[in-house]
């Protein structure tokens, strides 16, 4: 097992295979997602990020008629998938770790089984609104951004818990991601104010950055020189993801803010169908990672959403 760094730095300049994959809905079955990804482990990505999905509020009608809000996870079993994926195949799982939802104790207890389970990478992240409310608000004795998440992380590899009721106080060792979005985080007031956030991040112990999606190229390369102008210099790797149907066009901009280039845009409108939709999405990633390779990112790192096909094609190209 080893660090996001360890790979980077052992890597020669050579861009790493990665991929995000994420839990099945509540009741599915985890061979069915093993399955489903194994092609790629074929390509022996050194990491794979396994996403958290927090809790949401759905409304429940009782038979006397009143409504009542019920509590429940649509995707649990992020921890144990990390466990599945040590056990199955020869990579290092990289759990998302989120403020929403948890208390610091509540934190502390994961970061402890992750530990326990020899996990060394954790991407320490905010997360966003429980559904169906509209904005953001940590719980009682929890988190409201990642860069307080960030420093409990540190805090714990330092020997540091919350409480101090054990004399016995041995620290992790986690290598801690972190969120970074080229075209701005939708919530924030401006680029300036999103920027001064991600330094902070890095300031309190970021070790490196996974971008969010993007389809322009220069958004990463403007991104990329204005951290390195900015004193942000950990590594950071681009996020892709593969458009593959009509209906991204529009959901993808409004769901992340962000910009799909026009000349992309139009060729997949002249796209008949969905299949001819996934072969030009295909073919934009595919010269998105030529760039990428040849710009000198530290890796590739693919949104699959546990699927195999789309990203299978692109990495055979690229790697
Ligand atoms: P933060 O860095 O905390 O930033 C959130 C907002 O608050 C930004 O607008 C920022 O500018 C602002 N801000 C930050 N610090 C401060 C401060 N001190 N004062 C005032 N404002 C501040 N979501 C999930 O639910 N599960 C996942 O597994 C998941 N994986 C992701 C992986 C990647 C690579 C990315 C890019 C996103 C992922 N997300 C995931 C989505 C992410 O949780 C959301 O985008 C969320 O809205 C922001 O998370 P963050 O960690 O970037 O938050």
């Amino acid at each position: 097992m080893a660090k996001v760094t360890e790979h980077i730095a052992n890597s020669k300049g050579q861009p790493l295979f990665s991929i995000e994959i994420i839990p099945p809905v509540k009741g599915g079955k985890i061979d069915e997602l093993l399955n489903d990804i194994t092609p790629l482990m074929e390509l022996k990505p050194k990491f794979v990020d396994v996403t958290y999905h927090r809790e949401e509020y759905l409304s429940q009608t009782r038979d006397d008629g009143t409504v009542i809000q019920v509590k429940t996870r649509k995707r649990p079993g992020t921890v144990g998938i990390c466990a599945a994926l040590m056990h199955k195949f020869d990579t290092d799982p990289v759990p998302h770790v989120l403020c929403g939802g948890f208390t610091r104790d509540d934190t502390e207890d994961l970061l402890i089984d992750l530990n326990y389970l020899g996990i060394e990478n954790v991407m320490a992240l905010r997360g966003d609104h429980a559904k169906p409310f509209t904005s953001f608000k940590p719980r009682k004795g929890g988190h409201a951004y990642a860069s307080e998440l960030i420093t409990q992380i540190r805090e714990m590899n330092e020997g540091k818990y919350l409480h101090q009721t054990s004399e016995y106080l041995n620290n992790s060792d986690f290598c801690i991601g972190a969120a970074a979005y080229p075209e701005k985080h939708f919530e924030a007031e401006s680029s300036r104010v999103d920027f001064e956030h991600l330094k902070q991040k890095v300031a309190r112990g970021a070790d490196y950055l996974v971008t969010q999606m993007f389809f322009d190229n220069r958004k990463y390369f403007d991104f990329v020189e204005k951290c390195r102008t900015h004193g942000i210099n950990v590594p950071i790797i681009p996020g892709l993801k593969i458009l593959s149907t009509k209906k991204q066009l529009e959901v993808l901009p409004r769901l992340f803010y962000l910009n799909i280039p026009e000349e992309f845009a139009t060729a997949i409108r002249q796209c008949k169908d969905d299949k001819e939709v996934r072969k030009v999405g295909i073919e934009w990633c595919i010269r998105q990672c030529r760039e990428l390779k040849a710009f000198g990112v530290p890796a590739l790192h693919f949104y699959t959403m546990s699927k195999s096909t789309t990203t299978l094609a692109v990495a055979r190209e690229v790697f």
